[in-house]
């Protein structure tokens, strides 16, 4: 695995790099798509053939045939994801080995298994289906698929908890306790049964007669990067700004979510903004690379962070330079690839293709 890049591209220009990513992309034309997450710094994004939040570029990838090599400018976990979706004969690439989602890495097969084990004996399973949000490692999607639940991105979370309850009692969701409790708010279920499974603590934390008793359990992770927005931000947003509009990602906390204008994806937040007619004052409660770009492409708006002076950065999508970018396109033949292994891709591809139908 490379771990940095060779002192050529780090010490090239920006000219010389862009330069560099331009004559791949001419040499390789369609055997080549680069996927950028919407995440990630402005002068790579740029280079995305396609840009979007994870829902749609594990679509793409799972829909471009024609393109051998895979680019994925995003974390770890997306570029697995490509490698799952993808044909036989592609070959998905990570530019920046090192990105990876700590949110991801909070459930952990082994932490995951223990609690699913302790479930079962508890005679829960049975009635109980596992659904994993699309930030996970690809060992979580496998247990998903096997055990007959599905991954979810923020898009389709609503979906994919009806499709769960259609054919459930219990819903185990992975690894963010935020957007599982919000979908659940939103789906009506109460507070008395929702539980979240602490993998620190014995037993998951929670009294085994409210376990008996709940519809959805959570995981116990959150984003760092999203649950920097407080509702004291949204305070002083609004005494500064009345007329603003407020708009929020789903993996915010409730008190966050509860006091938005709007939530949504991060697709739903870039039509969010694009909606709105010139002029309007609009914060976001998103990724600071996200929101800038939206502010330099919109002049016309005032578009801005909703926590202020706290910068909302998430450093592994920042992780990804065009030097990465650059060595990897013009390297494909050598750089380390994405590969997750058969057995697990079998099973996680069941629950990405669960995913993919539902809406
Ligand atoms: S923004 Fe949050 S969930 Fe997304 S990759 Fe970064 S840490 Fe993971």
């Amino acid at each position: 695995m490379h771990l940095a890049v060779p002192n050529k591209y780090r010490e090239a220009s920006e000219k010389d790099l862009r330069q560099a990513i331009l004559d791949a992309k001419d040499r390789l034309t369609d055997k080549m798509v680069i996927l950028a997450h919407h995440y990630q710094r402005r002068e790579v994004a740029e280079f995305g053939d396609f840009i979007g939040d994870s829902y749609d570029l594990s679509r793409t990838a799972s829909e471009r045939k024609s393109a051998k090599y895979i680019v994925f400018c995003g974390v770890h976990f997306m570029a697995e994801s490509a490698d799952i979706l993808s044909a036989d004969n592609q070959q998905v690439f990570l530019p920046n080995p090192l990105a990876g989602c700590p949110m991801a890495d909070m459930a952990e097969i082994d932490d995951v298994m223990a609690a699913w084990r302790y479930l079962k004996d508890a005679g829960l399973t049975d009635k109980m289906l596992p659904l994993s949000y699309m930030n996970s490692a690809a060992q979580l999607k496998a247990f998903c698929g096997r055990e007959g639940g599905l991954i979810c991105t923020s898009s389709n979370a609503k979906a994919a908890y009806e499709w769960v309850y259609e054919r459930a009692e219990k819903l185990f969701f992975f690894p963010d306790e935020n957007l599982g409790y919000n979908v659940g708010h939103w789906m009506g279920i109460p507070d008395e049964q929702i539980v979240i499974w602490d993998f620190r603590s014995e037993l998951g934390g929670i009294d085994p007669e409210r376990l008996q008793n709940a519809r959805l359990i959570l995981w116990k992770g959150h984003c760092h990067v999203h649950t920097n927005f407080k509702k004291h931000h949204i305070d002083a947003v609004r005494a500064e700004n009345p007329e603003v509009k407020i708009v929020v990602h789903p993996e915010c906390t409730w008190d966050v979510v509860a006091n938005a204008d709007a939530v949504g994806s991060t697709k739903f937040i870039v039509d969010f903004i694009d909606r709105q007619p010139a002029g309007s004052v609009i914060a976001v409660g998103t990724e600071i690379n996200l929101i800038n770009r939206m502010a330099h492409r919109y002049p016309d708006k005032k578009i801005f962070g909703l926590s202020g002076q706290t910068c909302p950065v998430c450093a592994n999508m920042y992780r990804t330079t065009l030097a990465d970018l650059a060595y990897t396109v013009d390297n494909l033949e050598t750089c380390d690839r994405i590969v997750v292994d058969p057995a697990i891709k079998a099973d996680a591809r069941i629950a990405l293709n669960r995913m993919l139908e539902v809406h």
